[in-house]
């Protein structure tokens, strides 16, 4: 795997406000003190910009367009139960790397793992008027660096390669980013959209990536020979369209 390339200064903190806040090395220590440091969703930005909508807007919430991505690792139910722990945490380490480095590099923030699957937000806190396609290239990578990846796995743990494929879900459009709870405050994206990414990636087969006809319009022209599909999902009255990307 190769190395991710990490910003010596906040890449948030820059972008809006011109402000040169050290991550690494021996300046960053003051900040450190402050509770400054790299963000654990994206590393290239800082602790402030994860929650400057709180300070600056005193708002537990915005309402932000963004792209939101699920991948999940298939398979990982039934790996658990015929591998030793050592093994499936291996391969959920491995998994979660590989969509960490992809979403990093496309200025996406890695919001939470759940089990078996990533939730990564594209345009926040970094904002990019490409996120749509930026979180389609973070799909593709992820893709193609665990079907690098996955041949070593397979022969290691004596599995087949549809035993270990990863299925991701994409849709972007308006939601709402905060923190939601009171006993347990949770810093994450909620609404229409970010359910709408969860069951595009419930039905997207192993080593495919389903996106919503709003990112395959925003990610034209490349997308233009793009098939897709009407799926009746889960929670919606009308069949949905998904593209393959
Ligand atoms: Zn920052």
């Amino acid at each position: 795997m190769a190395a991710l390339q990490q910003a010596r200064i906040c890449k948030g903190c820059w972008e809006q406000m011109h402000v040169p806040v050290p991550l690494r090395g021996v300046i960053s220590a003051p900040f450190r003190a402050f509770g400054i440091r790299p963000s654990r969703m994206n590393p290239n930005t800082c602790t402030i910009c994860e929650l400057m909508f709180t300070k600056v807007m005193r708002a537990r919430k915005i309402t932000i367009d963004a792209t939101i991505m699920f991948a999940d690792l298939r398979g990982y139910t039934s790996l658990s139960q015929s591998q030793s722990p050592d093994a499936v945490s291996g391969l959920l380490d491995a998994f979660y790397d590989e969509c960490a480095n992809a979403i990093w590099e496309h200025d996406g923030l890695l919001n939470k793992t759940i089990g078996d699957a990533v939730m990564a937000v594209f345009n926040f806190p970094l904002h990019r008027e490409e996120h749509a396609r930026n979180a389609v290239l973070a799909a593709r990578q992820i893709q193609t660096s665990w079907r690098e990846r996955r041949a070593t796995l397979v022969e290691a743990h004596g599995l087949t390669a549809d035993q270990l494929g990863i299925g991701i879900g994409i849709h972007s459009g308006e939601l709402s980013f905060g923190e939601f709870g009171h006993s347990h405050r949770d810093l994450t994206a909620i609404g229409t959209v970010v359910n709408t990414a969860s069951r595009a990636q419930s039905v997207a087969e192993a080593d495919q990536i389903l996106v919503t006809r709003a990112v395959f319009e925003r990610v034209q022209p490349d997308m233009k020979d793009s098939q897709s599909k009407a799926f009746q999902l889960k929670g919606f009255d009308a069949p949905v369209e998904l593209y393959l990307a």
